[in-house]
């Protein structure tokens, strides 16, 4: 057995050891298969047959993964219904039948080709995505053809199940089966339908292997660390106990800090502090709260706008809205309008490619823009306000008071024609702010005065702030939340925004490092809002440290001349006055 070691993007942390089940996607078959012309009518027959079977078996999939992981991952079969029964594709597959006198496979194969040449041409992420789902479709039907070729029956064992890619419907059905120890795909990356199943399933995955499914077959030993994005394959006994030992440390370093998750919010010096999750999928929720997050800080809306070919509807917006807002119960929910426009371009919106993206009409300016959508969307929040009192409107991408002034006339008119319509809505729905914009950080202090809180996303800010593309690995080395301008910068925003009493929480990356996180504290802010599995890490950085002594050490590093003065500053003062507070990065 060939010892290997490949790295990748690990997408869902944590580590396992197991066996390899190697999951075979379905390659169509391109041979071509003569039948008698008396036949067609029969090789018709035998394909109405397989797409009703698959019929049923989406609808069956439907409702159990709905019950098993929740519905917006059950979402991805009402899709898969809707290909099934669009009647180009079938009426394609028949005529390629009937034309060339061949066999269902060979048409289901020549259409699939014929579509992916026509996705090839298309540069809009959305739509590459749909090849995939067209793919999933034509499989199962594929596979029904041949009556005692059964889809792929699970044995219930424990495996790691490695694979080129996953299809959606694999994924869901796969992973909420509860015998996947982790994942390890050729392709695939962290934004993947998968990787985020995984993430909210605690199921360490590595994706963009490249090439482990070739290097490795059923049976083969196999440890995946999501952590770091290491994969080995059959590794030596010394190795394999190396990382049983360090999979036993990091699971006991998880019931560790998901203990931590139950612990008071509060420094050695009670200071209280709110640790809050940023959530992309409605599911994410009850993960959030067994982490320990005291409220939905950042609710990313984007998802709702990429799961379907039209634009939602406002009971698209509703159903999601109140089903997080009921899940969160009393604790607060921030739901932000959309954030897209720029790189995260929708084709439903027809907004023309722009030069330069990231400096376009994204977020808000183009929900200003986009006045019809952005009243459905504001409507559906202003709905689900009403079950508990519980929800926030939260602004991406605001540059000015002109801004805030346009939308409160719009929330203003979308109220009054709630009320005419006798739907309820909380009257008091606070209306806050993110501070994504330089600009926007230097009038921070006039524009709090605008609304109810304001949310700094550290991600853009200092991508705008520092002039370094957020997503270019080029210039990673650059974005640096310790810069003492940066600091200097997020100092202003949180002092004016309690000089007026209101809540400032920070929403960006930066808020689940726990040095940062410390330098945050230091600079006066008790709200801190991240992707949930980091909560529990930043709560124990939080609650081992006294306010009033970081506090020093910040107002000390804001004088400091680089970003790397203030982090070994921070870095050796921390430890020396509490050496447990950075412990907790390393700890397995
Ligand atoms: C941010 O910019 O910091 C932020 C939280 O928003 P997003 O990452 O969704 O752009
Ligand atoms: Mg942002």
């Amino acid at each position: 057995m060939e010892y290997f070691r490949l790295r990748g993007i690990g997408v869902s942390p944590g580590i396992a050891v197991g066996e390899v089940h190697l999951s075979e996607g379905v390659v169509f078959t391109s041979r071509k298969n003569d039948i008698k012309p008396e036949h067609v009518d029969r090789e018709l027959k035998r394909l109405d047959e397989a797409i009703l079977k698959t019929e049923h078996q989406l609808k069956k999939i439907k409702a159990e993964i709905g019950k098993k992981v929740g519905t917006d991952h059950s979402f991805i079969f009402e899709a898969h219904l809707f290909i099934l029964q669009d009647e180009n594709l079938v009426s394609r597959i028949k005529t390629i039948m009937q034309e060339e006198k061949t066999n269902a496979e060979r048409a289901i194969s020549k259409v699939f080709d014929e579509y992916s040449e026509m996705f090839r041409s298309i540069e809009d992420e959305y739509f590459k995505q749909r090849e995939y789902d067209l793919k999933d479709v034509l499989s199962k039907i594929y596979l029904n053809l041949e009556s005692d070729k059964k889809l792929e029956r699970d044995d219930g064992k424990e495996k790691i199940l490695v694979a080129h890619d996953l299809l959606p419907s694999e994924a869901a059905l796969k992973l909420s089966q509860g015998n996947i120890l982790a994942v390890a795909l050729d392709i695939g990356g962290t934004t993947s339908h998968t990787a985020i199943l995984a993430r909210s399933l605690n199921i360490p995955a590595v994706m963009g292997l490249s090439q482990i499914t070739r290097k490795v077959k059923d049976g083969d030993t196999l440890i995946v660390d999501g952590t770091n994005g290491d994969v080995i394959i059959n590794p030596p006994l010394a190795i394999k106990r190396e990382f049983e030992s360090k999979q036993k440390k990091y699971d006991k370093y998880i019931r560790e800090l998901k203990k931590t998750a139950r612990l008071e919010s509060q420094t050695l010096d009670q200071v209280k502090f709110f640790p809050l999750a940023n959530i992309e999928l409605p599911d994410e929720v009850s993960l959030a709260f067994s982490m320990g997050a005291e409220g939905i800080g950042l609710f990313r809306t984007e998802f709702i706008f990429f799961q379907t070919k039209k634009l939602p509807c406002e009971e698209d917006h509703y159903e999601i809205y109140s089903q997080v807002a009921k899940s969160a119960g009393k604790k607060p929910v921030y739901i932000r309008t959309v954030d897209i426009g720029g790189e995260k371009n929708l084709p439903q919106m027809n907004v023309e490619k722009e030069p330069n993206p990231a400096l376009g009409l994204r977020g808000l300016r183009l929900s200003l823009k986009e006045r019809g959508h952005f009243k459905t969307q504001l409507r559906a929040i202003l709905r689900a306000s009403a079950i508990h009192k519980n929800v926030h409107i939260m602004l991406p991408m605001v540059t000015g008071v002109e801004e805030i002034e346009e939308t409160k006339l719009i929330i203003e008119e979308v109220k009054e024609e709630l009320t005419v319509q006798k739907h309820k809505y909380d009257k008091n729905i606070p209306l806050g702010i993110m501070i994504e914009v330089p600009a926007a950080a230097a009038i921070s202090d006039n524009l709090v005065k605008e609304v109810d809180y304001v949310s700094i996303g550290t991600n853009d800010l200092i991508q705008y702030y520092l002039a370094v593309d957020r997503s270019n690995e080029d210039v990673s080395y650059l974005f640096k939340p310790l810069h003492p301008s940066v600091l200097r910068l997020l100092k202003f925003i949180i002092e004016s925004a309690k000089k007026e009493k209101k809540d400032v929480t920070v929403c960006g990356e930066m808020a689940a490092d726990p040095l940062s996180a410390l330098a945050l504290l230091g600079l006066g802010l008790t709200s801190f809002s991240m992707n949930p599995i980091f909560i529990p890490k930043i709560k124990k950085a939080l609650r081992s440290v006294e306010y009033k002594t970081i506090k020093k050490i910040v107002e000390h590093g804001l004088n400091l001349k680089t970003a790397r003065e203030v982090e070994e500053h921070f870095l050796e003062k921390v430890l020396s006055k509490h050496p447990k507070a950075l412990l907790v990065a390393e700890e397995y």
